[in-house]
């Protein structure tokens, strides 16, 4: 974009590594921008970033978010379940209601915000179409040139 307007063009703020990508995705924010919302709907991602105009529909998510946030809730509920299980205060039925809410809370909790990160790291490699990747996108903007859109 080396038009006389480019100069013009509003500024993103660019993330400087992949973490600050995964961050905003986690938190729910547009990756590139971290501006706008990165979903429309529960799990659903907006299309398009109303900030940056980033396109999002190459995203390709999938059964990794699930995978994430299973592996990160059994891995919370493992230490829950033993102490639940030596606990003989709590009648079996309390144990059980407990434990499956609590499962069923970080399952449901983590669930976007693995989703908001698989998008970012997709978006920072550069998989799946999104291109230019983050990642280069954000070294030509280190370097003084101005990214494209
Ligand atoms: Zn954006």
């Amino acid at each position: 974009m080396d038009t006389p307007f480019a100069s013009m063009a509003p500024r993103i703020a660019l993330p400087e590594t992949y973490k600050t990508a995964i961050l905003r995705g986690t938190m729910g924010k547009c990756p590139r921008c971290g501006e706008a919302k990165l979903f429309t709907k529960f799990l659903k991602a907006d299309p398009c970033c109303p900030s940056c105009g980033q396109d999002w529909t190459r995203h390709q998510a999938d059964d990794f978010p699930p995978y994430v946030s299973i592996l990160i809730t059994g891995h919370i509920m493992a230490p829950v379940i033993i102490e639940l299980g030596s606990n003989d205060r709590l009648p079996m039925w309390a144990k059980l209601a407990l434990g499956l809410v609590i499962a069923s809370v970080l399952l449901m909790g983590l669930l976007q915000p693995a989703k908001g990160a698989i998008i970012a790291l997709q978006w920072w490699i550069g998989m799946h179409g999104f291109s230019p990747a983050g990642r280069d996108e954000a070294a030509r903007a280190a370097e003084g040139a101005s990214p494209p859109r």
